[in-house]
């Protein structure tokens, strides 16, 4: 029988009525996993409602308190953590031990989250007046909209939902369309850890219609989006002023110096750019190599390429797995075709071998010859491919990695640190990673968009998410109020 997902509001499954439903399908297979109800305006409204009861539930609450559930919560997405990875493995497309490690990094983010508020403090500032005293406290923002992707739908989710209720927030959230079951294990978990009814509410459903009526509700009070630059353009504008997380694209690039270990390198580009068929914001998609070692370098990663194993996310031989859809694999076509046509040449995989049950199924990629003015250089790729192009002076490659709009995140590979040390200073990302390649980030550190760039605005990441996800509020007092 095919699973029925539903909306979810107060704590409970909403009966599907006439609602329209949307089949999901596996990107391995084809077959159809699950059914998900698309939610309505009327249903955003409700969940909303649900929300602000909750939010005045969970604000009341001490802070220990919440930490006990949110830890709980952890527990909980452990003990089922073989169930949820297959799901989750068996909806988005990776292998199976990329989902297991994801969910292992989404059970630390609710153990985490919950240390964090369990030791927060709260502050006495110094005061003008003898006979006042100021102490300021940390506040919820009150109904928070979530909105997140599929590329990886427990750990993204996770960092909004974690922080955002340690926070105190009750929130509103829609998955993506594309990956809804993951949703539910991670909604279910909720529910049985105890939390307030309504504290969290899922809305599955469509980005322009259930999306854009949760983002420009009237009273949802701050946003949590990871997602595309374009949508997150559009929640901006149709937000306004609210405060807001936006985690968006990059195009990374990672830079090599012509003083390293090319075998090593090969080893760790690997990973940098093909894990999750390269559908990672911090993916290394740019490899920016000094022009004297350009050579050996692509026949490194070539053979490292050509090893991996394309096949469907359950199978235990897989070490790349399908294309999540159709959209994501097209993108792909079109920067290739681009690319080749202003003379790029791809050294090996650029096409979507037949023989499998979808579409979706897309070569490990080595290009060569990349240039500014190709797609797979101005804009995210989002997918299984290394494009290389060269270097002579620190200055080029200084230039190179900074000359498009996006800056997520990058990495300066080099065994004379002072030198990629000197290069990582003057790269405009979020983060920069010296002695490693563009994609590593340790979850608990501040992770996000340079200013200016069309990546992001604000920090993902441990206490980062915890602070922005609530408000700091500022009691003066009468002196003999306190010690
Ligand atoms: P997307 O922007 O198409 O969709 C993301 C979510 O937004 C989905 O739930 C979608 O239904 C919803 N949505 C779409 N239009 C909307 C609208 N008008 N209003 C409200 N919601 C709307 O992105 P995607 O294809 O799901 O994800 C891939 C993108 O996410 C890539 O660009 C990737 O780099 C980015 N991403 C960024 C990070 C990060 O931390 N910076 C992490 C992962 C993915």
């Amino acid at each position: 029988m095919i699973r029925e997902l539903p909306v979810m509001i107060n704590g409970a499954p909403c009966p599907r009525g006439n609602r329209e439903a949307i089949p999901v399908h596996s990107p391995s297979t084809g077959e159809q996993l699950a059914r998900m109800v698309r939610s309505t305006t009327d249903d955003v409204d409700q969940a909303v409602d649900a929300a602000g009861r909750a939010a005045t539930a969970l604000a009341s609450m001490t802070a220990r308190a919440r930490a006990d559930l949110v830890r709980r919560v952890g527990d909980l997405v452990a003990g089922r953590a073989g169930v949820i990875a297959r799901d989750l493995a068996g909806e988005q497309g990776k292998p199976l031990r990329e989902a297991e490690g994801e969910i292992a990094t989404a059970v630390t983010m609710w153990h985490e989250a919950a240390e964090i508020v369990r030791h927060s403090t709260e502050e006495i500032l110094p005061s003008d007046d003898a006979e006042r005293r100021v102490v300021v406290v940390r506040r919820p923002h009150g109904i928070l909209a979530v909105v997140t992707p599929w590329n990886f739908p427990a750990t993204i989710p996770t960092e909004y939902l974690s922080a955002g209720l340690a926070a105190g927030n009750a929130i509103v959230w829609k998955p993506s369309e594309l990956t809804p079951i993951t949703a539910v294990h991670l909604y279910d978990c909720i529910v049985e850890a105890g939390f307030p009814p309504g504290s969290v509410n899922v809305v599955p459903g469509l980005g322009h219609e259930t999306g854009a009526a949760l983002v420009s509700h009237p009273w949802i009070s701050a946003i949590g989006f990871t997602g595309s630059p374009q949508t997150g353009d559009a929640i901006a504008r149709a937000a306004g002023a609210k405060p807001m997380l936006l985690e968006l694209g990059g195009n990374n690039a990672t830079v090599v110096l012509d003083d390293v270990d090319v075998a090593a390198v090969a080893e760790r580009l690997r990973s940098a750019v093909f894990a999750n068929a390269g559908q990672i914001c911090s993916s290394t998609e740019r490899i920016i190599v000094h022009h004297r070692i350009h050579d050996e370098l692509v026949d490194a990663l070539t053979d490292q390429a050509t090893s991996l194993r394309l096949g469907p996310s359950l199978d235990p031989e897989t070490s790349i797995g399908p294309l999540n859809n159709e959209p994501t694999a097209a993108k792909i076509d079109r920067h290739l075709d681009d690319a080749v046509a202003k003379g790029a040449r791809i050294i090996t995989g650029g096409t979507r071998p037949g023989g499998w049950p979808t579409r979706l199924y897309y070569e490990p990629t080595v290009l060569t010859g990349l240039t500014p003015d190709m797609l797979a250089f101005r804009e995210e790729t989002f997918g299984p491919v290394a494009a290389f192009m060269t270097f002579e002076s620190d200055d080029e490659a200084v230039e190179l990695v900074n000359g498009h709009g996006l800056g997520l995140i990058t990495g300066v590979l080099g065994q004379d640190t002072g030198r990629a040390l000197a290069i990582g200073r003057r790269l405009k990302a979020g983060v920069v990673n010296v002695g490693d390649a563009a994609t590593a980030w340790q979850p608990h550190t501040p992770f996000g968009g340079y200013s200016g760039r069309a990546s992001g605005v604000g920090r993902l990441g441990g206490r980062y998410t915890i602070e922005a996800l609530g408000q700091l509020q500022t009691f003066v007092l009468p002196a003999h109020t306190m010690p």
